[in-house]
């Protein structure tokens, strides 16, 4: 039997025996195993099955991130030509390639990491995200900014050659900028730059860490158990880094360079717009002056600005977006048998509150989270099997809470309402007939589901089933009035099909 040696077990054991159970230690993965010459080809293959225009990208982006159109559109072909390159690398003509490197500038939370996410999934290869600020020069204190590179293999599954086409992304990389002339300047944040460019660049990364104590024994154990150290190491030199920041202060070094009168502002404070157009004419010398190394600023070629997100825009995000955070608390609500609607106004009202936050769509995280917190907890107590977070629930949402548990009941006949409304539209849309129901109609329809466990649109097609083609014909006789449902054609559809498809013909 083959002599198992020691496990990663036994180094965990060992390390917090002598240094404490509050010491975290991280291992590799068992499966980073070097890949043999013949795994090599697939791996990167996989990831390379790159077939995306930038507008193919662009159209992914739109189904999560609203707005930033300009940014997704120079992002889109940076990472086109980035990933074609990749594949055509080992050509004669395209050896020549710059690294299209990229530079996102933009408030917080405005999309940003977002952008980059989806693009990282689309295309399926790794992504890791990290802010500057944590990297010191020399890794002893704070991290080594090679532990991004290790930490994409990480991310990959310990497949080296597809961490190689792997996306790094360094928010805050602001911070690490200081200006030349500033008395006590900040050498940490330019040795971390430099570290930073020698990524960038092309480097050949160790897969272990010489800091890290876990993966020095885990090299260790395998000298032990195979006899020699293989060189494993990971090559950055198809690794995209994409770095960001807010940039505080750089409009007014465009500004200067560019000259005010040239650029037309005429008042004190710079406007949205003015941003943006300044922000578009940024240059490297702008990011030497503001503090970057020389050679720092001219690796990275491609300046993306994302801009302010507006109430409109939260708006949108909550509504539109696919990535609604509204969906994940319907799925919370809904793990207790708990249906929650979000009419329009409460959306609306749900950004305004956003946007006083001055985080971005941050802020509906935190605002939904603060009015949702105590519905979450008593309502799964409660009889509560449904309720509508309107204006009126935003802004006064402990007082709505009491008098739902007061009457579990408060919004049945809304909810009822609206998913009528939701089967007019699917009428509108599939038969283009306009369709109307009486209250008393309603009523009857809401009970009757009710004794179904049924909802009350999923009752109604029900009731349309047996006259599809009763409902074509309608169709075809492009109505200019509304079907009335009225509680004789909840009773009787077959008589109410017959009268209303006479009376089409009058
Ligand atoms: P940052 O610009 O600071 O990197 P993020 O991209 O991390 O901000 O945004 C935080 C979250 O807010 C995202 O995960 C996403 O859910 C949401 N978000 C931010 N901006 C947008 C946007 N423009 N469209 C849709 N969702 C957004």
């Amino acid at each position: 039997m083959k002599d198992k040696g020691i496990s990663p077990d036994d180094i965990q054991k060992f390390i917090q025996e002598k240094l404490g159970s509050g010491v975290q230690v991280q291992l590799f993965p068992q499966q980073q195993k070097v890949e043999t010459d013949e795994e090599q080809p697939t791996a990167r293959e996989r990831a390379l099955e790159f077939d995306y225009k930038p507008s193919d990208i662009k159209k992914h982006l739109d189904r999560f991130v609203i707005e930033q159109d300009d940014a997704k559109k120079v992002l889109a072909t940076a990472i086109c030509d980035h990933y074609h390159h990749l594949q055509h690398g080992s050509d004669r003509d395209w050896t020549e390639y710059k690294k299209q490197n990229i530079i996102l500038i933009g408030p917080t939370g405005v999309g940003k990491t977002y952008l980059i996410q989806n693009i990282a999934r689309l295309i399926g290869v790794p992504f890791v995200k990290a802010d500057a600020t944590k990297y010191s020069e020399t890794g002893y204190v704070g991290g080594d900014v090679e532990d991004l590179v290790r930490e994409l293999v990480a991310q990959a599954g310990g497949d080296v050659h597809l961490a190689e086409c792997g996306i790094v992304y360094l928010d805050e990389i602001d911070k690490i900028a200081s200006p030349q002339n500033t008395m006590g300047r900040d050498v940490s944040g330019h040795g971390v730059q430099r570290n930073l460019l020698k990524l960038m660049e092309e480097t050949e990364v160790p897969l272990r860490s010489s800091t890290d104590i876990a993966s020095q024994m885990q090299a260790f154990m395998e000298f032990q158990s195979k006899g020699k150290i293989e060189k494993k190491t990971i090559n950055t030199r198809h690794i995209l880094f994409i770095v960001s920041g807010a940039f505080s202060g750089l409009t007014e070094i465009i500004k200067k360079r560019i000259g005010s009168k040239q650029i037309g502002f005429t008042g004190d404070k710079t406007t949205a717009e003015e941003e943006h157009s300044l922000f578009s004419r940024v240059k490297s010398v702008d990011f030497i002056d503001y503090g970057f190394e020389a050679e720092f600023a001219g690796r990275l070629p491609v300046v993306v600005h994302c801009t302010p997100l507006s109430v409109d825009d939260l708006y949108s995000i909550i509504k539109h977006s696919e990535g609604s955070i509204l969906k994940q608390y319907k799925r919370d609500f809904l793990a207790y048998g708990i249906d929650v609607y979000f009419t329009d106004d409460g959306m609306r009202a749900i950004a305004e509150a956003a946007s006083l936050e001055q985080t971005g769509a941050r802020g509906l995280m935190s605002v939904c989270e603060k009015l949702l917190r105590e519905y979450k907890y008593c309502l799964p107590d409660s009889e509560v099997k449904q309720f509508v977070v309107d204006r009126e629930l935003v802004e006064e949402p402990m007082g709505m809470l009491n008098k739902l548990l007061e009457d579990p009941t408060l919004f049945t006949a809304q909810v009822q309402r609206w998913k009528l409304k939701r089967l007019e539209q699917d009428m509108r849309s599939r038969y283009g007939i306009q369709l109307s129901f009486t209250d008393e109609a309603v009523e009857i329809i809401g009970a009757e589901a009710q004794k179904q466990r049924l909802d009350p649109d999923e009752f109604c097609e029900g009731l349309f089933q047996n006259y599809q083609h009763a409902l074509n014909l309608l169709s075809k006789r492009s109505l200019d009035h509304a079907i009335v449902i009225d509680a004789d054609a909840v009773r009787n559809p077959g008589e109410a099909f017959e009268k209303w498809i006479r009376n089409s013909f009058k």
